[in-house]
């Protein structure tokens, strides 16, 4: 399918499709983890690449190839590589494209797993991270060093939806020759393109907003071809790439991904007001209100506020484990990025293996709830919310 012509509603649910010589609908489910040749000299010609085509699945298969076409026509992106986690696609990305004494900026503000990546397993091959306060462009511009090859942000943060300027860091980033790459899990393309606004690589857990039903796990990188490139190489030799099943069930999951978006967005913004008005609610964290520290930032950069909200308890970890102990609908767990509203407490969970003092630093309070809005009536869940709010 030619995919120029087309707006991003349409590519969401067409792009990368070939049908087979069966002409099935549906995109179709390859699941095979090698494919033949005709003959010795096609055998040849693959391995050798002067041909192209399917080898073997741990490099190429074509449901898999259609979930990436899909995802870099709606990123905007030139090339894109599935991963078989948000985390692998992470770990492909720095693999691929740094050495040992090269040097990462990070956002402080990143999911945990991404931290302890940085922090404690690239330092034992001597990548070094520098972290930095997430909303301050002069402090990764502070934090650049000769060779800082990679500055690594997330955008709105987990769990206080802090709100970075992509342009802004993609400049400073390219001042000092690094890369600048954005986990855009949280927004997807729906709401957000990383790319446009100046970033070089866009990295996604496929596991949340993307399938958006909870069912797979799945990760990608998308960037120019030059650079996927790199990440391919590195991927069809160490591993860690996408089943062709999880692909599938993705693929079937954007095509709902505007508007999933769209609701999810919309119902989290009318729960963040209601929360607001709340008299046992200290603080509301959610881009979309005018309380928000980078609200404006935020409406220029995001088509809405997303789909997680967050917010403190008057009272401490009492208080917010009584909000979750008395919730009766919505999911305790902190996955997101699912139909079904979850709330968790970060302090105690996401967050626990942080010590209470950088806890206290990074604005992660005992009160502190984080909502990731589902497509549940927006009554229903603040009604599940007032069982232990009072
Ligand atoms: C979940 C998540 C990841 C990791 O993705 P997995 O698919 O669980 O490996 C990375 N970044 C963000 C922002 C996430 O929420």
């Amino acid at each position: 399918m030619a995919t120029k012509p087309y707006s991003l509603d349409t590519l969401a649910v067409r792009a990368g499709q070939e049908r087979s010589q069966f002409g099935e609908h549906a995109e179709a489910l390859y699941l095979t983890s090698s494919f033949v040749f005709k003959d010795a000299a096609q055998a040849a010609a693959r391995f050798s690449g002067a041909e192209e085509g399917n080898v073997y699945a741990r490099f190429s298969n074509p449901t898999v190839t259609t979930f990436q076409q899909r995802l870099a026509a709606l990123e905007g992106a030139a090339g894109c590589i599935a991963t078989a986690s948000g985390m692998a696609a992470i770990l492909a990305t720095v693999m691929a494209l740094l050495k040992a004494g090269d040097h990462i900026v990070a956002s402080r503000s990143i999911f945990g797993a991404t931290q302890q990546l940085f922090g404690n397993i690239f330092t034992r091959f001597g990548i070094e991270t520098s972290f930095v306060e997430a909303t301050n462009i002069d402090a990764y511009r502070a934090a650049l060093q000769p060779n800082t090859k990679l500055v690594f942000i997330e955008t709105p943060s987990n769990p206080l939806t802090e709100v970075i300027d992509i342009a802004a860091v993609a400049a400073v980033a390219h001042q000092g020759g690094a890369l600048l790459a954005v986990d855009n899990c949280f927004c997807t393309p729906v709401l957000q393109r990383p790319l446009d606004l100046g970033a070089d690589l866009v990295i996604h857990s496929a596991t949340k907003y993307l399938d958006g039903q909870g069912r797979v796990l799945g990760g990608a990188v998308c960037a120019d071809k030059a650079l996927t490139e790199e990440v391919f190489k590195f991927l069809r030799t160490a591993g860690p790439t996408l089943s062709p099943f999880n692909a599938w069930v993705i693929l079937k999951g954007m095509e709902t991904l505007k508007i999933r978006m769209q609701a999810q967005s919309a119902a989290a913004l009318d729960l963040a007001q209601r929360l607001e008005a709340h008299p046992q609610v200290a603080r509301v964290f959610y881009p979309g209100l005018p309380s928000h520290p980078q609200h404006a930032l935020a409406m220029r950069q995001q088509k809405s506020g997303g789909a997680i909200v967050s917010f403190e308890v008057k009272g401490g970890r009492a208080e917010a484990w009584r909000v979750v102990d008395h919730c009766q609908l919505l999911s305790i767990t902190a996955n997101l990025g699912d139909v079904k509203t979850t709330i968790t407490h970060p302090a105690s969970t996401t967050h626990g293996r942080i010590s209470p003092e950088a806890r206290a630093a990074a604005g992660i309070s005992e009160g502190l709830l984080r909502i990731a809005v589902g497509l549940e009536s927006v009554d229903d869940i603040e009604a599940d919310l007032k069982n232990g709010l009072g």
